[in-house]
């Protein structure tokens, strides 16, 4: 049997409390909201939720995909909420957020892929919060690069499309996507014009060149800002982890994200590709 490792400390954290905390969960329940704070069972949520932000899920909590590492529920979506865009907008505006990262899930059985959705909902939290400024975390369209023009028409802050590991690891990790396609859709995503990012996780036995192959990809395709942190198995039915990444390790990333011209790496055992986004910018 499979000896399960013991987490490090530097993975510990602490359990959310206080009055910020309880008003965020109250306004996504009251609003109907998904956050991928709580489908991700996200380590951050003290922090974040703490100081009063979240990170909104749209297009329904049911993605159509089956990434081996992600919690949140896959099958077949009922069809689509064309009001989530009103209330994601009012949540926010009451929130009083003042840098929103908003994701979705993968519907690869809509034609546009949500991208109506998508475009909405950037265009009603800047008429509803002119301040806020927005990162979406786009899924991968599939090639369909006039839903990419969709997705990112309003001009939102900064787009972003995670890689999530490295190539050699996608058939196990991310089976229904492809590591060119994302990097096109990167590179896409630049030439119209946007801030652009993306993540990777560690700790799923990849090896320390493939992560440099990965970020001179990424750099190549026009790629701003990386964020790399430890993958956590959310339960027992996901990809076990290969291996604790020591917080060292995650310094020497960054130093080396940087010299191969990212703008910006956030990078350490914690860091998810929304925590501290308002430094992204
Ligand atoms: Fe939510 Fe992102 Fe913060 Fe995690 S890091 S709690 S997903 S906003
Ligand atoms: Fe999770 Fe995104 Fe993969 Fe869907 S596409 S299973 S939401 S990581």
């Amino acid at each position: 049997k499979e000896r399960r490792e013991k987490k490090p400390s530097w993975l510990r954290v602490k359990l959310p409390t206080g009055e910020k905390f309880k008003n965020v969960r109250s306004l996504v329940d009251k609003y109907d909201l998904h956050t991928i704070c709580q489908s991700g069972n996200c380590p951050n949520m003290g922090e974040c939720w703490g100081a009063g932000t979240a990170t909104f899920m749209i297009l329904g909590d049911t993605c159509t995909r089956g990434c081996s590492f992600c919690a949140v529920k896959t099958g077949r979506p009922p069809s689509y909420d064309e009001d989530e865009p009103r209330r994601v907008a009012e949540a926010i505006t009451l929130m009083q957020v003042k840098h929103a990262v908003i994701t979705s899930v993968n519907r690869d059985e809509l034609k546009d892929r949500g991208a109506e959705i998508w475009y909405q909902t950037v265009k009603q939290v800047k008429e509803s919060s002119p301040t806020t400024t927005i990162e979406t975390l786009i899924p991968d369209v599939k090639a369909n690069w006039d839903a990419l023009a969709r997705m990112i028409e309003y001009g939102q802050e900064v787009v972003s499309h995670n890689m999530e590991t490295v190539e050699s690891l996608y058939r196990k990790v991310r089976p229904q996507a492809k590591y060119n396609r994302s990097l096109e859709q990167i590179a896409r995503t630049k030439a119209a014009g946007l801030r652009t990012k993306s993540g990777v996780m560690v700790g799923l036995g990849e090896t320390k060149e493939e992560m440099y192959k990965v970020m001179d990809d990424l750099v190549a395709n026009g790629c701003d800002v990386l964020t790399i942190g430890q993958y956590l198995q959310p339960t027992k039915m996901h990809l076990a982890v290969a291996e604790y990444v020591h917080p060292d390790v995650f310094a020497h990333y960054k130093e080396v994200g940087l010299n191969k011209g990212f703008d910006f790496v956030e990078s350490g055992p914690l860091v998810r590709s929304s925590y501290h986004a308002e430094r992204h910018l």
